[in-house]
Formats: C-alpha cells, sequence, structure tokens
C-alpha cells in the first residue's frame, strides 16, 4: 500500500489521539489534574494535551505492575503463552502500521516514510522476534554430580521502569518492552514528553492482544517529575533508560538513594566513521550522508565524525556535498521528503548554538541554516563541517542534528587514536577493501557495534549498546533478557 502526500494528510487530520495515562489497563487523567501540550514540530501547531503525570500516578502504575507481577496472571503462564499474545501484539501492529506511524510523525517531526517503512513495521518485528525467542530459552543444571541437582534458572525481575527519548518513539519503548514483557515482567513506561502519543496506543493494542490489565502502564509526564519518581520508586525492581547521559548518570543517582535497584543504560554518542585510502568512496559517501543525516541526525549512534584518509578527503567531501543537497527537506507528511523537522524549537536553537560556535572553529563546506516551513522554524539544513580538530566542540560534543565534523588522518594508528578520543563508544565504521585492516582497526575501536562497509548496521539478532559513558547493557538479541531476568538456583539433594 502506498499513500500519497494527500492520503496522510487526511489521515492524519482523522486520527483520534490517546491522551491520558493508561494504568490498570485504562485511560485516566493524572491525579493532579494537570496537563501538557503535544506539539508537531513540522508546524508548531498544538497536537492535545496530554496528562501530565506525577509522583501520585507513578505511584498508582507501580501497585498495578506489582499486583499483576505477584498474582502470576502473565508472569505465572508459561513462556509458550506469552509468546502467543506477543505474536497477536505484533499482528495487531502490523495492522495499524499507517496510525503508529502518523503518531511519530506528527509528534516529533521525522518522515512518513521513514516511520510507515522502517519504525512502525520495526516495532512489529522486534516484538515478533522476542516472542519467538522467548520459548526457546533453555534453562541450565549445574554439573555437580553425586547426589544433587542444581537447577539454574531464569527468572523475571518483577516490575521494570522504563524511560526512553523521542527520537524513534515507537521503537526505542518496543526495543524495552518487547524482551522485558516476553520474560515476564510487568512494566511501567515513561516516554518522551515530546512524544507521548504511539507509546498510549501501543499499550492500547497491547491489551487488545491479550496482555492482561497492569502488565502494561504507561506514564506521560516530564522527566523531573514522572521520570524521577519511577527511578527512585522503592518498588521498581529495574529501570532501563535510553536517553541522554546526563540523565543516565541521574537514574544511577536516584537508584543509589532508593532500592539499589538494577540501572541499564543506553546513552549518548559521537560515533566515528573511518574511511580509509583504500575505500569505495561512492559507497562510503552514501552510507556517511545516510548516518549523519537520517531521522533529521536525532540518532544516538549517528556517524557525527567523519575521519577520512587525507589522500581522498577532498574526493569523499566533493561527494558528501552533492549527497547532501540532494536531502528534500519539508513537510513530513510528504513522501517525497527525505528530512523533516527537528523535534522542536529549542533543540532547533540548541543545533544552531553549536553550528554558530563551529563556524569558528572549523570550515562550513554546506548548510548551517535554519529554514522555516509551514511556520515552524525547527528545520535544519544538512550541514558538514571541514577541519575539524579533536579539540574543538564539534568533535566532542553530541549535536543530534544533521551536522558532520570531517577530519583527516595520514595513518591507521592515528585514525584510531582520534576516534578512541571520545567519552563515548556506542558505535564506530570503518571502510576498507582490506580485510586485515578491517579487523585489527574494529579491534581496537572502543564501541558497542563496528560496521564494516557500512553503517550503523543493526538488527533484532545482535545486541545494541555501548561502551564508556554511552551506557551498558545490551537491547535486542538472546543478550537483551539477561536485563529482565535474574538467575536463581534451585538445589536439590536426594
Ligand atoms: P533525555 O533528555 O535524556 O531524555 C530521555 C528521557 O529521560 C525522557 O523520557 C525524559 O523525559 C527523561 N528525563 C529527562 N530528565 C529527567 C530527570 N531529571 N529524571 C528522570 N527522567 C528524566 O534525552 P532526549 O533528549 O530525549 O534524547 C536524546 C538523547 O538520547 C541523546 O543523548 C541520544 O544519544 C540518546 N539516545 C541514546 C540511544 C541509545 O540507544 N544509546 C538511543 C536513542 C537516543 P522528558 O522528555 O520529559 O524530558
Ligand atoms: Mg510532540
Amino acid at each position: 500500500m502506498s499513500l500519497t502526500y494527500a492520503d496522510w494528510t487526511s489521515r492524519a487530520a482523522a486520527l483520534t489521539l490517546r491522551n491520558n495515562l493508561y494504568i490498570d489497563g485504562r485511560f485516566t487523567p493524572a491525579a493532579s489534574g494537570q496537563r501538557f501540550e503535544t506539539i508537531n514540530p513540522a508546524t508548531g501547531a498544538t497536537l492535545t494535551d496530554v496528562a501530565r503525570g506525577g509522583a501520585e500516578d507513578i505511584d498508582r502504575a507501580v501497585a498495578s505492575a506489582r499486583r499483576a507481577f505477584a498474582d502470576g496472571r502473565w508472569s505465572g503462564q508459561t513462556p509458550s503463552a506469552r509468546k502467543e499474545v506477543l505474536l497477536k501484539l505484533a499482528s495487531l501492529i502490523r495492522d495499524n502500521i499507517p496510525e503508529l506511524a502518523l503518531l511519530d510523525t506528527l509528534d516529533m517531526g521525522k518522515t512518513i516514510t521513514d516511520s510507515s517503512t522502517i519504525d512502525a513495521p520495526g516495532s512489529a518485528h522486534f516484538f515478533q522476534w522476542h516472542a519467538e525467542a522467548i520459548d526457546k530459552l533453555y534453562d541450565e543444571i549445574a554439573p555437580t554430580g553425586g547426589r544433587d541437582v542444581a537447577l539454574i534458572r531464569r527468572v523475571p525481575l518483577g516490575v521494570i521502569g522504563a524511560v526512553v527519548p523521542w527520537n524513534f518513539p515507537l521503537d526505542m519503548a518496543t526495543w524495552k518492552l518487547a524482551p522485558a514483557l516476553a520474560a515476564g515482567n510487568s512494566v511501567v513506561l515513561k516516554p518522551a514528553e515530546q512524544s507521548p502519543l504511539s507509546a498510549l496506543r501501543l499499550a492500547e493494542l497491547a491489551s487488545e492482544a491479550g496482555l492482561p490489565d497492569g502488565v502494561l502502564n504507561v506514564v506521560t509526564g516530564y522527566g523531573e517529575d514522572a521520570g524521577q519518581a519511577l527511578g527512585r520508586h522503592r518498588d521498581v525492581d529495574c529501570l532501563v533508560f535510553t536517553g541522554s547521559t546526563a540523565v543516565g548518570k541521574m537514574f544511577q543517582r536516584y537508584a543509589g538513594e532508593s532500592n539499589m535497584k538494577q540501572v541499564w543504560l543506553e546513552t549518548g554518542g559521537k560515533s566515528p566513521n573511518l574511511v580509509f585510502a583504500d575505500a569505495d568512496l561512492d559507497a562510503a559517501a552514501d552510507m556517511a550522508a545516510f548516518g549523519i543525516f537520517f531521522n533529521q541526525g536525532e540518532v544516538c549512534s549517528a556517524n557525527s565524525r567523519l575521519l577520512v584518509h587525507a589522500s581522498v578527503k577532498d574526493a569523499l567531501i566533493d561527494r558528501l556535498r552533492d549527497r547532501a543537497a540532494s536531502v528534500v527537506l519539508g513537510d513530513p507528511l510528504d513522501p517525497a521528503t527525505t528530512m523533516g523537522s527537528l523535534v522542536d524549537r529549542a533543540h532547533a536553537d540548541r543545533v544552531m548554538g553549536f553550528v554558530a560556535r563551529a563556524k569558528g572553529d572549523a570550515r562550513l563546506v554546506c548548510g548551517g541554516e535554519r529554514v522555516t516551513l509551514m511556520g515552524s522554524d525547527a528545520y535544519v539544513t544538512p550541514t558538514i563541517f571541514d577541519n575539524v580538530q579533536s579539540a574543538h566542540e564539534i568533535a566532542r560534543e553530541e549535536v543530534f542534528g544533521p551536522v558532520l565534523a570531517v577530519q583527516s588522518f595520514e595513518t591507521d594508528e592515528e585514525a584510531v587514536t582520534i576516534a578512541n578520543d571520545s567519552i563515548y563508544g556506542l558505535a564506530a565504521s570503518v571502510w576498507t577493501r582490506d580485510l586485515s585492516r578491517a579487523l585489527s582497526v574494529s579491534d581496537r575501536l572502543c564501541a558497542g557495534t563496528v560496521s564494516v562497509n557500512t553503517v550503523d548496521a543493526l538488527s533484532a539478532m545482535t545486541p545494541f549498546g555501548g561502551m564508556k559513558q554511552s551506557g551498558f547493557g545490551r537491547d535486542l538479541s538472546i543478550h537483551s533478557f539477561d536485563k529482565y531476568s535474574a538467575l536463581k538456583t534451585t538445589w536439590i539433594k536426594y
């Protein structure tokens, strides 16, 4: 099914927006009665006002999740039974792709092409993958010998708090929910204030799929109240977070000052993309442009630093300038658009601050402009800076926008040193036709994922997460279940 610009616009106008908290299987306003507006950054228009959850609502949601966990309505079901419910959810997500895609596009400005072909189908796929995996994991019996049997079993943790960002609202929620629910936990989810809408619809679809009431609760609201209350709650067993490094550190503090809940963090990045002299420059240019311009550059693993061998730098920058020029900045609802608006005006201010300061340090190759479309000035053109040095702010700080910093190197050693000179270690890319160089450079890069001759390689089958201040713990793959379960030993003498 391929929808036109007019189709998307009319569907957007006809949407019903869920805008209350989802607790114990029902929509409910915040206990305080407070609400906040969620804005479409592409136009500046208010979409709806959403319940502003606070500590009291987090208490209600955690109590509901705890009751559900304790009485076994979900935690006590067999893995195969949980699989069936989550497969049904995956199928309902697939049935509702246009609606879910619209919710994210309207709420945070990403293109409808991406939300309808990547984010929403991705959510269905990730639920399906984790559902299918859960009844194929075997537990262990320790080799004690003698008249002893020691069972080592994976058991759910209990109540999981999940706090997620706005850049992939549906998918970041899914990456937490799919393994957490498959493993038998109950969850309280706090979506980002800029993008609360798809999580509320997802929770409703989960109930329709047969997830028992109370197993998935969604509390919309602000980080400093709802997010903090969840992080400090004494009856939450584990807090999983995707977002900035600064807020990730707060969750560690919240846990230390409350009940020592487990905390797993996926935080920021400043991922290097290393292009060696023997690389396929056309392919490298295509993917380097994708690596920084996809999703307006609002990607934690964005390849925001391009490290290129001095001998091919000019040739690569020429190609990149062409790729940047072919980006179509426009209404996210238009299928012809390839780059939408940033998440809000405040974020556009922040990105333009980085651009202004980088102009004093480095050479602007293209872009660096803020554009007003449809009454909103939250649009920033694809931007490339050359002659960047490692000490420059633009080489060190996460911009989270379509801004590429280019540095050059002479030797492999120097490339690795520059690449690792960062507090972050989420992802990296390497472009070379030399297999031995690809492996030896990859081995020395400090990153959770190294992509060779591509960028941002990612699938449900491979773990995703960081090193250093990009966090710890892994989303996706079989290993994601480690965060959502404890190993329990039962030792029997006979
Ligand atoms: P953020 O400001 O850290 O917010 C993330 C979440 O934390 C939001 O739900 C936010 O709520 C909440 N929060 C904010 N302040 C809080 C506080 N004091 N206490 C408790 N919760 C709080 O990040 P963002 O700006 O939404 O997202 C961008 C960041 O996410 C980037 O740094 C990016 O690299 C990172 N990210 C990382 C990954 C990864 O997998 N490593 C993936 C995607 C994004 P509010 O919305 O109400 O502020
Ligand atoms: Mg919004």
